[in-house]
């Protein structure tokens, strides 16, 4: 049983930056403004996240690593209505089946924090010869969830891993996504033992401040503001494009959907194809495009792993993008 539990974990979370991507968006869920992350290896020997959410009650921590359990999702129609990012109840789960995890918890209505340690989907005794049940701890209000050895259980994929310092930039490239789009939140990304952080944003920072940290000031001067409410498509816009060739050797392209970071390819060869018409060959622009979209209209990506992301009027929308697009362009153009 223990096998096949170790599989399909392993067909969620591919590598530490999908694990990190699952437990900043529980922390999200949980109204972070603050969540810091360690990480050691690439994420491989350690990877900590540190929330000051709402936390989770001590009755809860026993379930909290087992397939389907989540509190976020009622009933089954709720499915098309999902608001939080987690609703699944699978990421802590498959993460305890290929590593070794500790959460340590407190709410605001308990006394004291809690501590707990999972393996393979249940709870496991921190040290030898010690009960199972979580155990009390100092700790502020908040959340901290630390994996360590991942892929410890399965060696294929962790041979099928490069190395942990592209491990590491996957996971600079997720923190930075959330970084941008969650201004409210501050994120900091470390090192284990590093003095600086990789990664520090401040909490209420606008996202144009955001990407200044992030990618620096001068693109960030250079940024044109989108805009746009469409009643006919029933969506909304907000974007942050450059109008110049940013230094990277590919287009810059974030997207979040109803603020869940996810890939469209057929948005991004659309963008793509205006960009042609303003800037030289071989130039690649920044955009950053967050889209509103009634949560039932989107095709909701069932399997963690597949980013991808298709919505009604998939076309319509998708134009209605570019032309507002077009004409920012136009404009600073001219
Ligand atoms: P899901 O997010 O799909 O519900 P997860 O496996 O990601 O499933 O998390 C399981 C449950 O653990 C969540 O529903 C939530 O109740 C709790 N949880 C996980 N991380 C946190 C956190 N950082 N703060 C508060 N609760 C959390
Ligand atoms: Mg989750």
């Amino acid at each position: 049983e223990n096998v096949v539990n170790r599989i399909a974990a392993g067909e969620i979370i591919h590598r530490p930056s999908n694990a990190l991507k699952e437990m900043i968006e529980n922390s999200l869920d949980a109204q972070a403004t603050s969540i810091q992350i360690t990480v050691k290896d690439g994420g491989l020997k350690l990877l900590q996240i540190q929330d000051n959410g709402v936390g989770i009650h001590k009755e809860d921590l026993p379930m909290v690593c087992e397939r389907f359990a989540t509190s976020k999702l009622e009933c089954y129609e709720d499915l098309s209505n999902i608001a939080t990012y987690g609703f699944r109840g699978e990421a802590l789960a498959s993460i305890s089946h290929v590593a070794h995890v500790t959460v340590t918890t407190k709410t605001n209505d308990s006394p004291c924090a809690w501590r707990a340690f999972y393996s393979d989907g249940k709870l496991v005794p921190g040290k030898p010869g010690t009960s199972a049940d979580p155990k009390p701890c100092a700790g502020n209000q908040g959340t901290q969830i630390v994996v360590e050895d991942l892929f410890y259980n399965v060696p294929t994929r962790r041979k099928a891993l490069k190395s942990s310092s592209d491990e590491y930039n996957r996971i600079l490239d997720i923190v930075h996504k959330y970084a941008i789009h969650n201004s409210r939140v501050s994120f900091t990304c470390k090192k284990q033992g590093a003095n600086t952080a990789d990664i520090h944003t401040p909490s209420s920072a606008k996202t144009l401040d955001n990407i200044r940290y992030v990618f620096g000031a001068t693109i960030a001067k250079e940024l044109l503001e989108m805009e746009h409410t469409d009643s006919r498509w029933d969506f909304k816009l907000e974007g942050l494009v450059s109008n110049a060739n940013f230094s990277t050797k590919k287009m810059i392209f974030l997207l979040f959907i109803n603020h869940r970071s996810v890939d469209s390819s057929n948005l991004k060869r659309a963008v793509e194809a205006v960009y042609t018409e303003y800037l030289p060959r071989g130039t690649h622009p920044f955009v950053y495009l967050s889209l509103e979209i009634k949560p039932e209209n989107v095709d909701v990506n069932v399997h963690p792993t597949k980013r991808e992301v298709h919505f009604l009027n998939e076309d319509k929308i998708i134009q209605t993008v570019c032309e507002v697009l077009q004409s920012r362009l136009a404009d600073a153009n001219q």
